[in-house]
């Protein structure tokens, strides 16, 4: 029974991998969701103007990233994570780890930060989430992730800010 056991938890977390890796490819955007409950509410026109286009498409086109090619995948410093459209603090460095995957993760959010939703345009059904300010795109989370949560939030490297601990963070964009 053991094996057994260990034989589906290892399938489970192969097929997650898996999934992780898929979502790296391109998707052409099919979401038609406003984000209602985002409180910054700016037009995509808008939006586009104000960010540079490779974060534009994942923040408000839900693009993702390559593997390995955000510079905060190797950021140790302490600080702290904000929204690059919108400056929200997310993330302090306290919950990043490397996952392995080639995206900045984390195993924990700031409180009241995010909002999530399912994403099903893939062949399972995976849980997105996005800034709980502007609504722009962020990642997805798993459960794979360490202790204390379990949890993987997967997150592209250009819908984040890193503010240094010794630096002020911005205040937010209005
Ligand atoms: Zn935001």
């Amino acid at each position: 029974m053991k094996s057994t056991t260990t034989h589906t938890a290892e399938r489970r977390s192969i097929l997650k991998y898996l999934a992780a890796c898929v979502s790296s490819v391109a998707l052409v955007s099919s979401s038609t969701l406003s984000f209602a409950a985002a409180t910054l509410q700016k037009s995509r026109a808008e939006w586009r103007k104000l960010l540079p286009k490779e974060s534009y498409d994942v923040l408000f086109e839900e693009d993702t990233e390559a593997p390995g090619s955000s510079a905060l995948n190797t950021e140790k410093r302490k600080g702290t994570y904000i929204c690059a459209a919108c400056f929200l603090p997310l993330f302090d460095s306290a919950f990043k780890f490397d996952s392995g995957t080639g995206w900045p993760s984390f195993f924990d959010v700031l409180p009241g930060a995010i909002g999530k939703r399912d994403d099903t345009r893939l062949f399972i059904t995976r849980t997105e989430y996005h800034c709980a300010r502007c609504g722009g795109h962020q990642g997805h989370v798993f459960d794979d992730g360490p202790q204390p949560t379990g949890l993987r939030y997967c997150n592209n490297g250009v819908a984040l800010q890193f503010v240094p601990a010794e630096n002020e963070l911005p205040e937010l964009r209005s």
